[in-house]
């Protein structure tokens, strides 16, 4: 049997950031994977999500080039071509991972891991001595429980498509609802959103929320609130979505199930190692990764939260870093974790919300914010506006959230984050020089403040 000093199972985000980083190190690593090299991030979530937002934002721009003095000649969209040239750039990432891992010196098995005990990780017939391992195999989209769920899609059969979708609903209230959504309403699907509540992205800062679903609404995109699905049928035109009220809203010719995640941890041998799990799968973990058996530590989506790629890889990198860079009491940090929403228009927000400011701070925080045209579309005449807020808290005026909504902000707030993360002031913001002409010049030059609302 092998030894080695880190096995890691799962070659996704996590996974491989971890490997790299502890062979770096000069640690002994092997890292298994069953699947395609990149996990979720760039075979079925962040990348291929991104080219076709890209997409999408191409068609809208083609649109508003008439507004700039262009006549737009009629064009046609190949989705296939695009579906081609995603996959292509996927599979030159997948064979990049392998290259970079090699390079690194990590052992690479391909192959379906489990663990016999804490320190033997099993794979095939093929047993590897662990000093440590670390689980890393991510999540899985959720079905619902209904009949006829099996007629429906997830995120991961959005991707297989290989025709565009004329009549599509998407079902759910979170990142992968509005984003894919978004996408192809703005590839030209007739897009019907299915919202099981009144409202999307809980737990958003509600100027967020509100913006979008007026945009999504004002653009097109039908919302239904309050539908709960209860079954899904094949009808002669489509597919049919029944409510647990008793409505049908279709026909379809995809329904899309965006309903959440579930942590991918079963039959992997982890009861069998002594490793406690939660009912629902999830691996609970300690500040340092650890879950409840020495040596074996967790990071990305299996723990539960933050199910973000970068949130995965700095969990990893400082977990090799504290066990084999001699990096004592290096550890993620869980506040103020930026995170961006490919909406259309994108989101991009960090640190609190307006009404959990209030939770915490109480009537010690207060709020600047605008809403503006942003100069794109002045002239293109799309009716979008911008949307910036500043929840700050104290005599000081700390800033404790940063959240916008328009054209750039998915590039706007990662510089931004690093002055939340900071503990900026707003008077530091202020006495920040304005790039001018843009759109986040507004967020240094904020003006008047109210009191922070407590959420409704
Ligand atoms: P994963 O990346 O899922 O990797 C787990 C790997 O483990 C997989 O390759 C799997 O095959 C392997 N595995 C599982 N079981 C075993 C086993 N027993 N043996 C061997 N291998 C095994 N995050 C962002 O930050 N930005 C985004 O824009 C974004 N967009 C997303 C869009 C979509 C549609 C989705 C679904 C997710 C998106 N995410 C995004 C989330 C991001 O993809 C995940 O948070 C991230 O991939 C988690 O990394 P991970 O290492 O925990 O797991
Ligand atoms: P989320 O956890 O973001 O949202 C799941 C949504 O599904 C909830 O809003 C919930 O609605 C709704 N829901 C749950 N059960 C049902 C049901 N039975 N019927 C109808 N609706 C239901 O999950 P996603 O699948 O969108 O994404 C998973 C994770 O992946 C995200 O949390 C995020 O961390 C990550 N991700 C990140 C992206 C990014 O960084 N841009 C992009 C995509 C994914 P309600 O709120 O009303 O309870």
């Amino acid at each position: 049997m092998e030894h080695f000093d880190l096995v890691c199972i799962g070659g996704g985000s996590g996974g491989v950031a971890t490997a790299n980083r502890a062979a770096s190190h000069g640690a002994r690593v092997a890292l298994v994977e069953s699947g395609r090299l990149g996990g979720t991030c760039v075979n079925v979530g962040c990348v291929p999500k991104k080219i076709m937002w890209t997409a999408a934002q191409m068609a809208e721009s083609m649109e508003d080039a008439a507004g700039y003095g262009f006549t737009v000649p009629p064009h046609e969209f190949s989705w296939q071509k695009l579906v081609d040239a995603r996959d292509a750039y996927v599979r030159n990432l997948n064979a990049a991972y392998e290259r970079y891992l090699l390079g690194n010196g990590v052992t690479l098995v391909r192959g379906r891991a489990t663990l016999a005990d804490a320190h033997t990780v099993v794979v095939d017939h093929a047993h590897l001595g662990a000093k440590n391992v670390l689980v890393a195999t991510g999540g899985h989209p959720r079905l619902p429980d209904i009949p006829g769920a099996h007629l429906g899609i997830t995120s991961d059969g959005f991707f297989a498509l290989q025709a565009q979708p004329r009549r599509v609903a998407v079902v759910g209230a979170g990142y992968i609802a509005v984003e894919v959504a978004g996408v192809l309403h703005a590839l030209g699907s007739e897009v019907t959103l299915c919202l099981r509540r009144d409202h999307f992205l809980h737990g958003f800062d509600a100027m967020l929320r509100d913006a979008l679903m007026r945009h999504m609404e004002g653009s097109g995109v039908a919302v239904q609130r309050h539908c709960r699905p209860a079954r899904l049928e094949q009808a002669a035109g489509g597919l049919q979505l029944h409510d647990e009220a008793g409505g049908v809203h279709g026909p379809f010719d995809a329904v899309l199930w965006a309903i959440g995640r579930s942590p991918s941890t079963a039959g992997l041998g982890l009861e069998a190692a002594g490793v406690a799990l939660r009912q629902d799968g999830v691996i609970p973990v300690d500040e340092w990764q650890a879950t409840s058996v020495p040596g074996i530590f967790a990071v990305g989506d299996v723990i539960g939260h933050h199910e973000l790629t970068p949130v995965a890889i700095a969990a990893g990198r400082r977990l090799a870093d504290r066990l084999f860079g001699g990096q004592t009491g290096r550890k993620l940090d869980y506040e103020n974790v930026p995170t961006v929403i490919f909406s259309h228009p994108p989101i991009g927000t960090v640190g609190l919300a307006e009404g959990d400011a209030v939770a915490r701070f109480g009537a010690d925080a207060r709020v600047y914010e605008t809403a503006f045209t942003p100069m794109v579309h002045g002239l293109s005449g799309r009716a979008m506006k911008m949307h910036m807020k500043l929840v700050v808290a104290g005599p000081e005026e700390r800033v404790v959230g940063c959240h916008a909504i328009g054209p750039g902000a998915d590039e706007m707030l990662q510089g931004f984050a690093v002055a939340v993360k900071m503990g900026a002031s707003k008077a530091q913001f202020d006495d920040t020089v304005a790039i001018h002409p843009t759109a986040a010049e507004e967020m240094v030059t904020l003006k008047t403040a109210r009191p922070a609302r407590a959420a409704a």
